[in-house]
């Protein structure tokens, strides 16, 4: 009787957990499924190229995990039973139900509207796929000489009001940044980003706080207006409402609290990775919504749950923070060194160099999921805690 995993979620992280899963484990001893409500996968660390027009490259599931053992399901996750252990999914053969004996949760995230009025009607974000190609379009049909304010002074505002400046030198672009711009990095990477800023002509509004968005201007708390023909939203992240609904433990936004091995603390079949998890990292911080921190948990839960399934010792893969790695347009970067919990330290690599080094960041990221059992060894043990007759997966001693 094989050990059903069911992945939800095919981004970096849900991908390369179910990789890892199928190089670990006997191919006879376990069932794994990977479930995407999209058939292709969506590097959303380009989601702002995406929306000035750049080709990204496709990435069909159906390619990327032939003959791996793992399972693709094409369908969308509506619910999960945590304590029947079952999932329900709607997809092109209508519902149905996937049973589980051991979960991972990597529904990643979508954009926050933070609740600011007038962002749902008036705003575009590229937090997603379908946000950044509604964006690309609004963007295609904009004028010479229009404005475009790009809200939230962080890593993905940064890259976004970068990209269309240098995509769009005909347009007026602004970031509006709630603090100073770039006030999270070194001196070295603060002044880059200002020159940066200034080569491209992009306007910052600093201090600025949006209390509402229309559909010609954003308005700050204190009545401030600026013109927008276009507003775009990127003030981070927000994980998609499914984990709230069940019995599973999450924190206050609704990320699934897990353990070190990315184990949910209430319900022991289940893991969460990448964004969906509220999981801990260096200096007992929550670990940033992000690749860097993604990845390897991913490949911690992945491990964990071969060990645990295999009898094996527990491993730990280190989580921390080596880099931000921002792109600047296409021809520029920025890659601040930080300390293992994220802090900026004085050094910094900048310029073009920095732009190459960030490009092939992401392009590994990419490669490791798109070869999901390439890359590391196999080792694959006999899986010894297996599902009993009635289903339930057998528990490891406490
Ligand atoms: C423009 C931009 C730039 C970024 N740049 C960086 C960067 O430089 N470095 C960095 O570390 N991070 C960056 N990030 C953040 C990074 O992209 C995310 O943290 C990362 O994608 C999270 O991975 P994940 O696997 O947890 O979730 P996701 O990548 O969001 O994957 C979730 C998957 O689940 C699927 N899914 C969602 N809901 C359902 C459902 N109901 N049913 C079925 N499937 C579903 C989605 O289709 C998707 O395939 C950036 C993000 C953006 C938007």
């Amino acid at each position: 009787m094989q050990h059903r995993i069911v992945v939800l979620g095919a981004g970096y992280a849900g991908a390369i957990a179910a990789g890892r899963l199928a190089k670990r484990l006997r191919r006879e001893d376990v069932a794994i499924t990977l479930v995407n409500a999209e058939p292709d996968f969506v590097e959303r660390v380009r989601m702002h190229q995406l929306a000035t027009g750049q080709r990204l490259k496709p990435r069909p599931f159906a390619e990327m995990f032939a003959g791996t053992g793992v399972e693709v399901r094409i369908a969308k996750v509506t619910g999960v039973d945590a304590n029947r252990r079952t999932v329900a999914v709607t997809g092109a053969d209508g519902d149905g139900e996937l049973a589980y004996d051991t979960l991972v949760y990597a529904l990643g995230s979508g954009w926050n509207p933070q609740g600011v009025p007038g962002t749902a009607e008036h705003a575009y974000e590229i937090a997603g796929r379908p946000g950044a190609l509604r964006l690309r379009e609004r963007l295609a049909r904009l004028g010479a000489g229009q404005t475009v304010v790009v809200v939230g002074g962080g890593l993905t505002g940064v890259e976004a009001a970068t990209e269309i400046a240098e995509a769009r030198p005909d347009l007026r672009v602004a970031l509006a940044a709630r603090d100073g711009l770039g006030d999270w990095l070194s001196p070295k990477g603060r002044e880059h980003l200002r020159k940066v800023f200034g080569r491209l002509g992009i306007t910052v509004h600093e201090h600025f706080t949006v209390g509402s968005v229309e559909a010609d201007r954003v308005v700050a708390a204190d009545g401030t207006a600026v013109p927008a023909a276009v507003t775009v939203w990127a003030t981070g992240f927000a994980v998609h409402p499914i984990a709230q609904a069940t019995t599973l433990e999450v924190s206050e936004t609704g990320q699934i609290v897990v353990d070190g091995t990315l184990r949910s603390v209430s319900h022991p079949d289940v893991y969460a990775v990448g964004d969906a998890a509220m999981a801990m990292g260096p200096g007992n911080k929550p670990l940033r919504m992000s690749c860097a921190s993604g990845t390897p948990s991913a490949w911690q839960a992945a491990d964990a749950i071969a060990a645990r399934l295999t009898g094996g010792k527990l491993p730990h893969v280190s989580i921390r923070y080596f880099n931000q790695c921002v792109s600047l347009g296409r021809k520029d970067g920025l890659i601040q060194f930080v300390t293992a919990d994220d802090r900026a330290v004085p050094a910094a690599l900048t310029g073009r160099l920095a732009a190459l080094y960030k490009e092939l960041v992401c392009k590994s990221a990419a490669w490791g999921v798109a070869n999901p059992t390439l890359g590391m060894p196999a080792r694959r043990r006999p899986v010894t805690h297996k599902r009993t007759a009635a289903g339930s997966a057998l528990r490891e001693p406490a």
